[in-house]
């Protein structure tokens, strides 16, 4: 088994493990990049608590990301833009539906490794009538260390095509307007997603985003969250000097 697949099987079976209830069943997905066009994506149909390498399909980034820049494109296309986006034309499992997701993430260079899950407390936040404004703020320094100084918001629409294009459509605008890779994206009614470099960088994402969403939760017992004040969060992150730009990402295909 290659390294990758090693470390990917390792931090799947991590975020599928059943006593942090970040996924169940079937639940959550995740990947990682082989190259600057491909990446390893959950098979449909696989339990990441269990996972090992034959619970992966090899798949082109810039197939599956062709599809989102076609208007006349539908959910009824997807199907047949996965299978002619696997590596091995012989393969005959699927890639899991939400493989569109991985793959807008993975035209940044900088990730590596993608953990798509469905954790309890998040969702608690997620599932409610308050879920931006509870999802919106900071309320201690290492939830910004782990999870920078804000999160990706998506707004609850179709499952599929719709939510892959609104994901693509809101991470871009973030990067724009933040001039820095978000780490985690959080789908209302839905979950989170942590983005990053190494396997570690993943999971200790999710654990943190889980851990402040528990604490945000008990907040609302007692008022709500107090979160920390805008330049407070500053102090905590500092940004890079240099303003990320998606240059890297218009020029490829997708
Ligand atoms: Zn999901």
């Amino acid at each position: 088994m290659s390294n990758i697949m090693q470390q990917l099987v390792d931090m799947s079976r991590y975020l599928g493990d059943p006593s942090k209830g970040y996924a169940m069943l079937g639940e959550g997905n995740t990947s990682a990049r082989i190259d600057d066009d491909s990446f390893y994506v959950k098979a449909s149909g696989t339990t990441l608590s269990t996972i090992d390498e034959s619970g992966f399909v090899a798949v082109s980034i810039s197939k599956v990301t062709a599809i989102l820049n076609d208007p006349s494109a539908g959910d009824e296309d997807v199907s047949r833009v996965f299978k002619e986006a696997l590596l091995d034309p012989e393969e005959t499992r699927r890639p899991s539906v939400e493989a569109m997701l991985h793959a807008i993430l993975l035209r940044v260079p900088e990730y590596n490794f993608i953990g798509h899950t469905h954790p309890v407390y998040t969702n608690a936040i997620l599932c409610s009538k308050r879920a931006e404004e509870a999802a919106s703020g900071r309320i201690f320094p290492d939830q910004v260390v782990s999870m920078k100084h804000k999160s990706v918001w998506i707004p609850y629409v179709d499952p599929g095509l719709v939510l892959a294009r609104e994901v693509k459509t809101r991470f871009e605008q973030y990067v724009e307007e933040e001039g820095v890779l978000p780490s985690a994206i959080l789908m209302q009614n839905h979950g989170l997603i942590t983005m990053g470099g190494s396997p570690k960088a993943v999971t200790s994402c999710t654990d943190m985003a889980e851990k402040s969403s528990q604490i945000i939760v008990g907040t609302y017992a007692l008022g709500g969250p107090r979160f920390m004040e805008p330049h407070d969060v500053d102090r905590i992150f500092t940004r890079p000097d240099e303003h990320y730009r998606l240059n890297s990402i218009a020029d490829r295909k997708s």
